[in-house]
């Protein structure tokens, strides 16, 4: 089958022939439809320090994507060909103290599809049957492909209560406006998005925000002003990763507000831990999505109305990752996606 590679020690991705992937008794075999480009691939096609010292290559990549059920294990009943399933893309032990809790986004032992075990930027994917999710009828096929980033994004935004609260989301990257699509369908009043990429705020703005701020031009402080507003945010979200941005999210909470951090910073981070002791804030680390109640709201937010497709922007045949990728990497865009039919 067609598969894209993280093929050798150096930048790029390579669109190769690769055997198509066994199943086991337990395992579900998908013929990928479409995929959704991430920052992780982006990361990986760039081949920095983290790709470099993490994936072992060649290595399929890609992990957002929704396809249709071909093959099912002998041990799979709740699996049948023609399903239309996207893949949870961590994939846990079953067996530490948290899996067995029933608490499997905190395992111990996560694996990344299309980072430590074989992707689904490739014509099939193999995964674990309790990998595999069954949308529901009606949902959006470009949306389904997107799932596990929308997934981050409402983890990160139901974390806290929003209803009735105003929320700071830092990173107007394709998951912060994710997320402020979803607080503001939760019900929260203000919401304000910053970034310092004029495109991405646009994008934001059509998602339906209160204010998408560009920090470059004016201060977050200021905004709570020009908003009205007296005593700071509510909740923030950390959807960036960058370190002036967290540090400006956390000057502009109010006492007693909850923090959610979903952005990776690339190194080390210096916080004024004042602010977080003397105005007594929650601070609260995001990885992946709740298996599955994540899953669960996002279907349901769907189906009450919540419309999340103005983040896609772009979309390519797979032959053309190339052009994806660029696209990607100019920061020009929201979400891409790849067609493998
Ligand atoms: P992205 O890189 O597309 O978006 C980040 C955005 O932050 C960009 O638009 C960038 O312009 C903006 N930014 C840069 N400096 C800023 C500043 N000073 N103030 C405000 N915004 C600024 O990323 P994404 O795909 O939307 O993902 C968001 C973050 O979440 C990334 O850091 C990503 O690595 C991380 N992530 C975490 C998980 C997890 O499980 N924890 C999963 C997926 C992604
Ligand atoms: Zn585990």
């Amino acid at each position: 089958m067609k598969a894209l590679v993280k093929k050798e020690d150096r930048p790029g991705l390579w669109m190769m022939e690769v055997p198509e992937p066994e199943i086991g008794i337990n395992d579900v075999l998908i013929k990928v439809d479409r995929t959704g480009i991430c920052g992780t691939d982006i990361h990986i096609y760039k081949w920095d320090d983290w790709a470099r010292r993490t994936i072992p290559y060649p290595m399929v990549v890609g992990h957002e994507f929704v396809g249709e059920v071909v093959a099912v294990g002998s041990n799979v009943n709740d699996f049948r060909p023609g399903d239309v399933v996207s893949g949870e893309g961590h994939v846990v032990c079953g067996r530490c103290r948290n899996c067995l809790a029933g608490r499997r986004h905190l395992c111990a032992h996560t694996q990344g599809v299309g980072v430590n075990r074989p992707g689904a930027f490739a014509e099939y994917v193999a995964l674990p049957m309790s990998n595999v999710w069954l949308h529901a009828p009606g949902i959006d096929r470009d949306v389904a492909a997107i799932f596990d980033p929308f997934g981050n994004a409402v983890h990160t935004a139901l974390s806290f209560d929003v209803l009735g609260e105003d929320v700071l989301i830092t990173g107007a990257g394709p998951i912060g406006i994710m997320a402020a699509a979803v607080v503001r369908h939760a019900g929260a009043r203000h919401v304000v998005i910053t970034d310092v990429n004029p495109h991405r705020l646009e994008l934001a703005r059509r998602m339906g925000v209160t204010l998408a701020l560009d920090v470059r031009t004016e201060s977050i402080a200021q905004a709570q002003k020009r908003l009205g507003m007296q005593e700071g945010f509510d909740v923030g979200l950390e959807m960036s990763g960058n370190p002036q941005a967290f540090r400006d999210l956390l000057a502009n909470m109010c006492h007693g507000g909850k923090v959610a951090l979903l952005g990776i910073p690339a190194t080390e981070i210096a916080i004024d831990w004042n602010l977080v002791v003397f105005n007594m804030l929650t601070i609260k680390g995001i990885y992946g999505r709740e298996m599955y109640e994540t899953w669960y709201k996002m279907t349901v937010m769907l189906q009450s109305g919540l419309n999340i497709k103005p983040v896609i922007t772009h979309h390519f045949p797979a032959d053309e990752y190339e052009r994806g990728f660029q696209t990607m990497l100019s920061g020009q865009s929201g979400k891409i996606i790849l067609h493998w039919n």
